[in-house]
C-alpha cells in the first residue's frame, strides 16, 4: 500500500483554522519513514485565540445552559459518527502511532463507547437537597461546569485518551481546547469535525495543534479554568506547576510500572495469556502495561518458561497487517529509551531471557518483545517505566512480600493479581497502592468504571459517575424563609 500525506487544520470558533505564523509540522509513520500528516504549528497566539472562543462560548453559549437532555443528544450523535468513520480513524492512528490497525478498530470501538456513556451522565449532573437544617431553611448543592478544560493528550492512545476527558467536560456543560501530541494529532482533529457535524456549537471544543509549549500555554492561560492532561509524570509535574500560577483545577492522568502478580494457586493459562497481553499490547507503550511480573518462587521456573514460549511467537511487524499484534515503536526517542533501559538491566545483572535488541526486520522502528528474569526490586528497570515491550520478572515470598514490591515504585496506577483464594485476592486488592486493582483479568475496562492513579500516577478520577465531579464545581445554595433575627437589634425590638 502507498502511503499518502493529508494535509490536518486546526479548529477555532467552529472554524478551520492555519497558525497565524503559517508554520507547519509533519509526521512521519514510525513504520514506514513515510510522510503521512501535515499540521499547524500553533503559537502561544493561536492557543489564546482557542482559548477566546471556547471562553466566549462558554459564558455566552448555549451549551451550558442546555439541558443535559440537549447535550445528550449531540454527543450520541458524536458516538454514532466515529463508529461511522471507524476504518478511516483507525488507520491514521496505525499509520502516526505505529500501532496494529486490528487494535486500533478495537479502540475505535471503545471511543465510540466513551461518548455513549457520557451522553447518559450529562442528564445525571445533580446534587443535594438538605432539609434537616431546622425549619426555615433549604440546603442546596449543585453541580456547575467548572468552564473552559484545556485537555493535553499523549500520542499512544490518542483518540481514546481524549475520549476519556471531552464528552465528560461536554456533558456536564464545559466547554475545551484540545492539544493533541504532535507525534499523533490526526484523529484529534477528525474528532473536531465530527463535533462540529453533530452539531455541537461553534468554540465548544478547539483544536489546536503543535509540540509541548502549546500544551504549557493552555496550562497556564488566566482563561483556562481547568487543565486534564494524559502524558508522563515528569511534564504532568510541570503542568501542575504551570496551573499553579493560576490556582487552576489539575486532573492528571500519569505514568505506571504496573505489577501482575501470580500466586501458585492461580490458573496458569490464563494467566500466562494475560502477562503476555499485558506487556506487549500497544509495544508495551502503555499506562497500564504489566511491566512487572511477580511471580511466587514456587511456580517461578515453569511460568516463566511458558511466558517466553508464548512471547517468542507474538507476531512482530507491519501495523497495517491485519495479523500483527504488536508494531513499530512510536518514535526515535522512545527507541532510545527502551535501549538506555534495557543496557542497564543487563549492567545490573538481570538474565535477559528473551529479546533484548532491535529488530533487523521487517525495517523501521521495530523491538523485539523481550523478558527479564531475577530481576531485583531495587534495579531500574523493575522501576522505571520502560514504556516498551520489556517484561521484568521478580520472584516472591508469600503475599505480603509480593505487595510489598508491588507497592515499592513512585507509581500506582493498576495492579493486578492472579488466584483461586478469595483471601489472597481481596488482601492484594486492599494492599496495592494502585488506582485500579483487576482481580484474574488484566486491563479490562468500563466506561461505567472510574481510573486513575495513586501517588505519582495522577490526580483525580475519569470516567464512570466520578467524571461528573471531575469537571463540575459544587455549589451550595442556602435558602431562608420566614422572620430573620435580626443582627442589629431594629428600633421595634428596643
Ligand atoms: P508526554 O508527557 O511527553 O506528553 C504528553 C502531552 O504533553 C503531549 O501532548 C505533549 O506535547 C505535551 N507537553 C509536553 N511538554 C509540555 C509542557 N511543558 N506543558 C504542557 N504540555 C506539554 O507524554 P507522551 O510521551 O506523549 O506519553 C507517554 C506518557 O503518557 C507515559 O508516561 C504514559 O504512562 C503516560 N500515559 C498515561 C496514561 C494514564 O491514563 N495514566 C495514559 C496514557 C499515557
Amino acid at each position: 500500500m502507498t502511503l499518502t500525506a493529508t494535509e490536518y487544520t486546526m479548529l477555532i470558533a467552529g472554524e478551520p483554522a492555519e497558525a497565524m505564523s503559517g508554520d507547519r509540522f509533519v509526521r512521519e509513520s514510525p513504520a514506514h519513514d513515510v510522510v503521512v500528516g501535515s499540521y499547524p504549528s500553533a503559537s502561544a497566539e493561536d492557543v489564546d485565540r482557542a482559548v477566546e472562543a471556547a471562553r466566549d462560548a462558554f459564558d455566552h453559549g448555549a451549551w451550558a445552559r442546555e439541558s443535559g437532555a440537549v447535550r445528550a443528544r449531540a454527543l450520541r450523535r458524536v458516538a454514532e459518527l466515529i463508529d461511522e468513520h471507524s476504518e478511516r480513524l483507525a488507520y491514521i492512528e496505525a499509520v502516526e502511532s505505529g500501532k496494529p490497525i486490528s487494535q486500533a478498530r478495537g479502540e475505535m470501538s471503545a471511543t465510540a463507547e466513551l461518548w455513549w456513556y457520557a451522553a447518559t451522565l450529562a442528564q445525571h449532573a445533580y446534587g443535594d437537597a438538605h432539609n434537616a437544617l431546622g425549619e426555615r431553611y433549604l440546603g442546596l448543592t449543585m453541580r456547575e461546569p467548572v468552564g473552559v478544560v484545556g485537555v493535553i493528550t499523549p500520542w499512544n492512545f490518542p483518540l481514546l485518551i481524549a475520549s476519556q476527558k471531552v464528552p465528560f467536560a461536554l456533558a456536564v456543560g464545559c466547554t475545551a481546547v484540545i492539544k493533541p501530541s504532535n507525534l499523533t494529532p490526526g484523529t484529534t482533529v477528525v474528532l473536531g469535525e465530527l463535533v462540529r457535524e453533530a452539531g455541537v456549537p461553534d468554540g465548544v471544543l478547539n483544536v489546536v495543534t503543535g509540540r509541548g509549549p502549546v500544551g504549557a500555554r493552555l496550562a497556564e492561560h488566566p482563561d483556562v479554568d481547568m487543565v486534564t492532561f494524559t502524558g508522563s509524570t515528569e511534564v504532568g509535574s510541570k503542568v501542575m506547576t504551570a496551573a499553579a500560577r493560576t490556582l487552576k483545577r489539575v486532573g492528571l492522568e500519569l505514568g505506571g510500572k504496573n505489577p501482575q502478580i501470580v500466586m501458585a494457586d492461580a490458573d496458569l493459562d490464563a494467566a500466562v495469556d494475560a502477562v503476555v497481553f499485558g506487556v506487549y499490547f500497544n509495544q508495551g507503550e502503555c499506562c497500564n502495561s504489566g511491566s512487572r511480573l511477580l511471580v511466587d518462587a514456587a511456580i517461578a521456573d515453569e511460568l516463566l518458561e511458558r511466558v517466553v514460549d508464548r512471547a517468542r511467537d507474538v507476531p512482530v511487524g507491519d501495523p497495517l497487517d491485519d495479523n500483527t499484534l504488536v508494531g513499530a515503536i512510536a518514535s526515535p526517542e522512545q527507541l532510545a529509551t527502551i535501549e538506555r533501559l534495557v543496557a542497564e538491566g543487563k549492567a545490573d545483572g538481570a538474565d535477559l531471557v528473551l529479546g533484548g535488541d532491535r529488530m533487523e526486520t521487517p525495517a523501521g522502528r521495530f523491538y523485539e518483545p523481550t523478558v527479564f528474569a531475577n530481576v531485583a526490586p531495587s534495579m531500574s528497570i523493575a522501576r522505571e517505566e520502560i514504556f516498551g515491550p520489556v517484561l521484568s520478572a521478580i520472584r516472591f515470598n508469600g503475599i505480603d512480600e509480593a505487595i510489598g514490591i508491588a507497592n515499592s515504585t513512585v507509581y500506582g496506577l493498576s495492579a493486578g493479581v492472579w488466584t483461586r483464594d478469595i483471601d489472597s485476592a481481596l488482601t492484594f486488592a486492599r494492599g496495592a497502592r494502585a488506582g485500579t486493582v483487576w482481580v484474574n483479568c488484566w486491563m479490562d475496562g468500563f466506561p461505567e468504571l472510574s481510573f486513575g492513579g495513586y501517588k505519582q500516577s495522577g490526580i483525580g478520577r475519569e470516567l464512570g459517575r466520578h467524571a461528573i465531579d471531575e469537571f463540575t464545581e459544587l455549589k451550595t445554595v442556602t435558602i431562608h424563609t420566614g422572620p430573620r433575627t435580626m443582627w442589629v437589634p431594629t428600633g421595634d425590638a428596643a
